[in-house]
């Protein structure tokens, strides 16, 4: 059984990639520090899989304990997720971003590179792309400078990767997330937002649970079919399935070059407002919003080509936005 290290494997993202690989039949070893995460997290994961991955908390910047991590384990397959992900924090802290993001990604790859782990998914993001010139995005689209230093995190660690994959002869997917919603249709893992949340549906919910006032929906002037921003929202547990069918390609030598980009997104846009509509049909609840300026640094639009993921990783998203607004919800409800 291959073993498959997941950094960042309690966060929202990251924990729903481990219910995936585990169903898959992978032995999972997850680091996280939780800095954005709980450790309750292990037995939720367990109580959907019947299986508790082993779990240590790590910071990635401590490379001596990450050297002793490699040391202690053989790890076939890396998915670092680890990462601080809030732009306007990241605006407000860059030294904090670029420590973080970037030496922890750099105290793996030396552990790849001492240890011989051959493989690793990167979790990267649409941010990379900008506002582009055309849609649907598609991977050839060139990158634009983001305009926040997490955005430029993921850059940077793409490049990184880059030169790492030529020297070292390492196989290296990245994986552009387009917007990720929902939650596990157990309701026992989803996202855990830090204090006021950044990210639209995470403030939805808690508007719907009357947690907080109202939503701001940011900029209603954008030229777009009703004013409102458009990206394209993915559903958490079909990205989780494209990090098993990604690791798998490398870990059977199926990737074409030693460094590939896919874009993940459902290939659909949809404005804000859509979204808030979507949430509030699914569920027959009702959700406060107002028009606001618009959100510093924010693009029009963002919707994905993901015809290579379809193609090279035979991957579809299956689930639908109202799909994933109940089980948002029914998330939102057990918290
Ligand atoms: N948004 C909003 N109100 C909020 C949070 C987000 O109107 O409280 C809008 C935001 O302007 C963007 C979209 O929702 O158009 C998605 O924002 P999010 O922060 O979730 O993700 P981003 O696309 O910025 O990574």
């Amino acid at each position: 059984m291959n073993k498959i290290l997941v950094t960042g494997g309690l966060g929202y993202i990251g924990s729903h990639t481990v219910v995936a690989l585990q169903n898959a039949g992978y032995e999972v070893v997850i680091i996280d520090d939780l800095s954005n995460a709980n450790v309750d997290f292990v037995d939720r994961i367990a109580s959907i899989t019947n299986v508790k991955p082993s779990f240590y908390e790590i910071d990635l910047k401590n490379q001596e304990k990450v050297n002793q991590f490699f040391r202690e384990n053989k790890i076939d397959g890396i998915i670092h997720f680890a990462a601080h992900k809030a732009v306007g924090e990241s605006v407000e802290k860059p030294l904090m971003y670029y420590r973080n993001n970037l030496v922890g990604l750099l105290n793996i790859l030396d552990g790849m590179k001492d240890f011989n782990t051959d493989n690793i998914i990167f979790s990267s993001s649409c941010t990379v792309y900008g506002q582009a010139d055309k849609m649907p995005i598609d991977e050839n689209t060139s990158l634009k400078k983001p305009e926040s230093p997490y955005g430029k995190t993921k850059q940077m660690g793409e490049e990184i990767l880059e030169d790492f994959s030529n020297a070292f002869n390492k196989k290296v997917i990245c994986l552009r997330y387009f917007n990720p919603v929902g939650a596990h249709s157990s309701s026992k893992i989803g996202e855990l937002p830090n204090g006021i949340p950044n990210n639209l549906i995470p403030y939805v919910t808690q508007t719907a649970a009357g947690i907080r006032e109202y939503l701001s929906v940011f900029g209603g002037d954008y030229p777009t079919k009703d004013g409102t921003a458009i990206r394209d929202y993915i559903d958490v547990n079909d990205l989780a399935d494209a990090h098993v069918l990604a690791i798998a390609r490398l870990l059977e030598n199926k990737n074409k070059t030693k460094l590939e980009f896919f874009n993940l997104g459902t290939g659909t846009g949809s404005t804000v407002l859509e979204v808030v509509h979507a949430f509030e049909n699914a569920n027959n609840i009702k959700v406060n919003y107002q028009i606001k300026e618009r959100r510093l640094g924010d693009i029009v639009e963002a919707y994905a080509n993901n015809s290579l993921a379809a193609q090279e990783l035979n991957w579809q998203p299956k689930i639908s936005l109202t799909e994933s607004m109940l089980t948002a919800w029914e998330w939102q409800k057990s918290i």
